[in-house]
């Protein structure tokens, strides 16, 4: 089984588009597992939804998926995020809301655990440094979990009996290298594969992984897409332009 998972596509058909046909062109996948932020600051919402709903899916939700669907207040977005939460909600398919509306906020597929933000706190808590991975891998009932909302990649991983060490090892990151394969060994692993429809590591590429359960491998790629046309539809959307010019710097 290959898993193609995918992270924060906020509404970007081009960029889930570019992933999907990337994925194919390296040997395919059976299932998507969906991280949140499938909406929001993006042109496209609906169709992301429809798309990505064509496959096995295992999908959690965030704030931006929540807000969308007024599960979720947006008092403490910025401008941008508010602005576009309230065109998306404006915009969306009656199958779209009620997809959205029953989105879990954690998963488990196989031996992962799937979140948007982390699982003390997952709609808006971002994994970033050692006390929120620590604290994650804490509350983790499978040995791997999957997350995303920063947008940017990282492998962590910490010692298996982490929770009976007296001794508690400390998590460590580790870079989530393009293109290599990472083997799933005996140690506990969180990875962030970075975003589809909004990278934020100052590479404007599409990033996503893909998971394979009989090779106990897990790879991370990136893909071109068409920024310039996803940019256009934000602009004629009349969505604030800071969302259509960060596209084009990876920000
Ligand atoms: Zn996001």
């Amino acid at each position: 089984m290959r898993a193609l998972i995918l992270a924060d596509i906020h509404a970007n058909l081009e960029a889930l588009n570019a992933v999907i046909e990337d994925a194919r062109a390296k040997g395919g996948f059976d299932a998507i597992w969906c991280l949140g932020d499938t909406l929001g600051y993006g042109p496209d919402p609906n169709r992301c939804l429809e798309i990505i709903q064509e496959y096995p899916l295992g999908a959690v939700a965030e704030n931006h998926d929540f807000a969308a669907v007024g599960k979720r207040a947006t008092d403490d977005f910025n401008y941008a995020a508010k602005a576009s939460a309230e065109w998306t909600r404006s915009q969306l398919s009656n199958e779209a809301v009620s997809f959205l509306q029953d989105l879990p906020l954690t998963a488990v597929a196989g031996q992962f655990t799937l979140v948007h933000g982390t699982l003390r706190d997952p709609l808006s808590e971002y994994l970033v440094d050692q006390e929120t991975a620590s604290a994650n891998l804490d509350m983790m009932a499978t040995p791997y979990c999957l997350v995303g909302h920063s947008h940017m990649p990282f492998i962590c991983w910490a010692e298996l009996d982490f929770e009976i060490n007296s001794e508690k090892g400390t998590p460590e990151f580790l870079e989530f290298t393009e293109d290599q394969a990472f083997s799933l060994d005996q140690l506990r692993y969180i990875f962030n594969p970075g975003g589809v429809g909004q990278p934020r590591d100052r590479d404007p590429r599409s990033s996503y992984a893909v998971y394979d359960s009989q090779e106990r491998l897990i790879r991370r790629h990136r893909v071109v897409y068409d920024i310039a046309l996803t940019q256009k539809k934000i602009r004629e959307a009349g969505l604030p332009e800071h969302l259509a010019q960060r596209l084009s710097e990876g920000l």
